[in-house]
């Protein structure tokens, strides 16, 4: 299988369509790897260049499911998969079982995060951040990618503070980055420049997710920190009892976000699916179509 970075590196160097990747996750409460083979085999039907899988630190009791499915992914369907891995409860102990299950299962990709601390968890004091967790993954082999914010870490005030520690991520070894979820472009492109002035040079993929209800991103407002632009809350209000067209707009909405960014020469685009591979699949087809034309 793929080191997800050479996907990176080749589409840079041949001029070519910024590499397009979904996140999935596992499916709540028990894994049932029929519901996850599902999913994913309609995703990899639409072609993309990997496919992410989240990791749940024990909210939903099915953490080992990230390596399963990412096994799915590469064993049955033959496509390129990157493990989310945490660590901010977690002991060296763990995060080596961790790995070496990943690496009996034969994933190379790793998205390495520290992680949101649950109630009642104990916070690890091996694992404060995740450049404390990179070096490790490296030491391993595995190909690293880590996580960045266009606006600021959701905790964290001032983007350029925010960007030190994303250099320190590549410092520690990080290969590339995938960015939290932005509705606006601008404030993804203001991002882009500082980065590279703070001299983050590993690529840093775009995360894009259609919205499909006022309340998913009122919850995403709030949990990211994400400007709302004023097309995405007219969108929201005129359809508030519409579902139809509230869903077509919000894809069309993702669509000319995905479209302007390839315009721009972005690194790569990484749809959050939210395990819904009608809407990437609509998604897709219109970016595909702006590429014919
Ligand atoms: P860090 O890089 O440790 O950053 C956290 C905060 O600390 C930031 O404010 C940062 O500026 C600061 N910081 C970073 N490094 C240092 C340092 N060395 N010293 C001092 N301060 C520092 N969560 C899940 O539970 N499961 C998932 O699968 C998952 N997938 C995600 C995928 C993406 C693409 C993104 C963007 C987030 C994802 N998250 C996931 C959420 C993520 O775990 C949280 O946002 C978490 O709060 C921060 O993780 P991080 O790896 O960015 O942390």
């Amino acid at each position: 299988m793929k080191k997800i970075i050479n996907t990176f590196k080749r589409a840079k160097a041949n001029n070519q369509r910024p590499p397009l990747s979904f996140e999935i996750f596992p499916p709540k409460g028990v894994l049932t790897n029929d519901a996850a083979r599902e999913t994913a085999s309609k995703l990899v039907d639409l072609h993309p260049d990997f496919v992410s899988v989240t990791y749940s630190a024990g909210g939903s009791k099915n953490s080992n499911a990230t390596s399963e499915i990412a096994a799915i992914l590469q064993d049955e369907l033959d496509m390129t998969a990157m493990a989310h891995l945490t660590c901010s409860s977690a002991s060296e102990e763990k995060i080596t079982a961790a790995l070496d299950d990943l690496q009996e299962k034969g994933i190379e990709n790793v998205l390495a995060l520290r992680g949101d601390l649950i109630e009642g968890q104990t916070p690890s004091t091996r694992f404060r951040h995740a450049t404390d967790l990179i070096p490790l993954l490296k030491e391993r082999g595995f190909c690293v990618g880590a996580a960045a914010y266009p606006e600021a870490h959701p905790t964290m005030m001032d983007l350029d503070e925010d960007l030190k520690y994303l250099k320190a991520k590549q410092d520690a070894g990080a290969d590339f980055f995938v960015t939290q979820l932005f509705f606006d472009n601008e404030c993804f492109y203001r991002f882009w420049d500082k980065a590279q002035a703070a001299g983050v040079t590993a690529p840093i993929t775009c995360g894009i997710m259609p919205v499909m209800s006022k309340e998913q991103v009122q919850r995403m407002v709030f949990m990211c920190g994400v400007s709302l632009p004023g097309r995405i809350v007219k969108i929201l209000n005129r359809y508030a009892n519409d579902p139809e067209s509230l869903r077509k707009a919000s894809i069309e909405y993702a669509a000319d976000q995905l479209i302007d960014l390839a315009d721009h020469g972005v690194d790569g685009l990484h749809l959050y699916t939210m395990n819904k591979p009608e809407i990437a699949q609509q998604c897709l087809a219109l970016l595909r179509d702006s590429w014919r034309q």
